[in-house]
């Protein structure tokens, strides 16, 4: 094995194994390293996530988001037909409960229009009692081609595709340092360093610190936002994904149900701050993490502007009878006992200086090093896209 590259991706998510996949397929023979701190592929949100294949409802017309996210679907279903991986196109319905979401509602659909998503169609109660009869609502927004998948599985395939294309993964392996020099990057790990003629980082919850590396952070910070499921035990209710009309003034799109592959169906996530980037159980704390939260300015704009939802969310989240009341608002036969504790994802999340989320999809750098600087959801939906813009973005040599 060399320790010279053409291009080392730092980061084994789903981000960085498309853009290494994507980098070898154009460029055959190209040598091409993925690095990773943990031993496996996909430890974090690309494994941590609810699965749903998004069809572009939601995102600004003229967005990164809606523009990936409408490629990267079709890259991603075409991958998946390709190589055996399972997708079920459930659907979702948008639900508005209440008089005060319709205007809500009503925006997502001319979104949606202009981000040309397929099969979209507009629905009374009655409409959506026939697609979900134990949902109840004044009017919905029906998406059949949204589907769902699991992502770990996605991952996995890249990074055996990876290794066929002669690539090398390096797992169990920290990048501490990334400094350019002339004509080329030398990427400092715990075992040595490595050498590049470019570098794209790929590193979700530590993107900031990983750019930082370059001094490329800018005034953006991760803030990590936990978000936990519980695991519906009467999978039966719905037939396909029901997600509230979200708050528009924020990222997360609300508590909804998830039909996943495996049949079962997850209800969540919520949004709540994590005081620690990767730590799954509730209650964990890093203090490294939860100091750096504290000490940015950014933070503490964002946790005045949305004090109230906020305080909400903490409270919900230690209980399972709150946490079913806000289903009930649209699934009104669910009860605290039909919630069984299920799994937690924790979302990387940029917040700019004066403590706004950054929207969109990010990318930044100087030179020779790309770094994704955010790339919430639907970045998984987005994968092969973004790794293509990625990939597009490198000089042939
Ligand atoms: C709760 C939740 C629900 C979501 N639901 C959906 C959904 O339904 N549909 C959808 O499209 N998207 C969804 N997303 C978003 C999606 O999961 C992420 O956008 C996507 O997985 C990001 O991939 P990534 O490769 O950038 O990050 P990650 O998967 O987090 O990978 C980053 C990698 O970088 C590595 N790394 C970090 N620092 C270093 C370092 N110093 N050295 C070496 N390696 C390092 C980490 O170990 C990690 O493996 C969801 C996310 C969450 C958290």
């Amino acid at each position: 094995m060399t320790d010279r590259y053409d291009v080392i991706v730092v980061g084994a998510g789903i981000l960085g194994l498309a853009t290494a996949w994507t980098l070898l397929g154009d460029r055959p023979g190209s040598r091409v390293a993925v690095v990773d701190k943990e031993h496996r592929v996909a430890a974090h949100q690309s494994s941590h996530n609810s699965g749903v294949i998004h069809a572009g409802v939601y995102y600004a017309p003229g967005s990164a988001k809606a523009r990936l996210c409408r490629a990267g679907k079709s890259q991603l279903e075409e991958f998946c037909a390709s190589r055996g991986i399972p997708v079920l196109h459930n659907g979702k319905v948008i639900v508005a409960v209440d008089e005060a979401e319709l205007p809500g509602l009503a925006e997502l659909a001319r979104r949606a229009a202009r981000n040309e998503v397929e099969g979209l169609r507009e629905l009374d109660a009655a409409d959506v009692r026939r697609l979900e009869p134990n949902v109840r609502a004044l009017r919905g927004l029906h998406s059949p081609r949204t589907g769902v998948v699991d992502f770990r599985l996605v991952c996995r395939v890249l990074a055996s595709e990876i290794r066929e294309r002669g690539g090398e993964l390096h797992l169990g392996r920290a990048v501490e340092a990334i400094e350019e020099r002339p004509g080329e990057v030398v990427v400092g790990t715990a075992r040595g360093e490595l050498m590049a003629g470019r570098v794209v980082t790929c590193a979700g919850l530590q993107s900031d610190r990983v750019a930082a590396m370059t001094g490329d952070a800018g005034d953006e910070r991760i803030v990590p936002f936990r978000g936990s499921w519980y695991v519906l035990r009467r999978p039966e209710l719905v037939n396909g994904n029901v997600y509230p009309v979200p708050d528009p003034r924020l990222p997360f799109l609300g508590v909804h149900l998830t039909p996943r592959i495996d049949g079962s169906v997850w209800v969540g996530p919520n949004a709540v701050l994590s005081p620690a980037r990767e730590g799954y159980r509730r209650g964990t704390v890093d203090v490294r993490d939860l100091a750096d939260t504290l000490r940015f300015g950014g933070f503490w704009r964002l946790a005045g502007r949305y004090a109230a939802s906020g305080a909400r969310e903490l409270v919900e989240d230690r209980s399972r009878h709150l946490y079913a009341r806000a289903v009930q608002r649209y699934v009104p036969d669910v009860s605290a006992a039909d919630l069984a504790a299920g799994p937690t994802g924790i979302r990387a999340q940029s917040v700019a200086a004066d403590g706004s989320m950054v929207e969109d999809f990010s990318i930044g750098g100087s030179g020779r090093v790309l770094h994704v600087r955010n790339a919430p959801s639907p970045a998984a939906t987005s994968s092969l896209a973004i790794a293509r813009d990625l990939v597009d973005r490198l000089p042939d040599r």
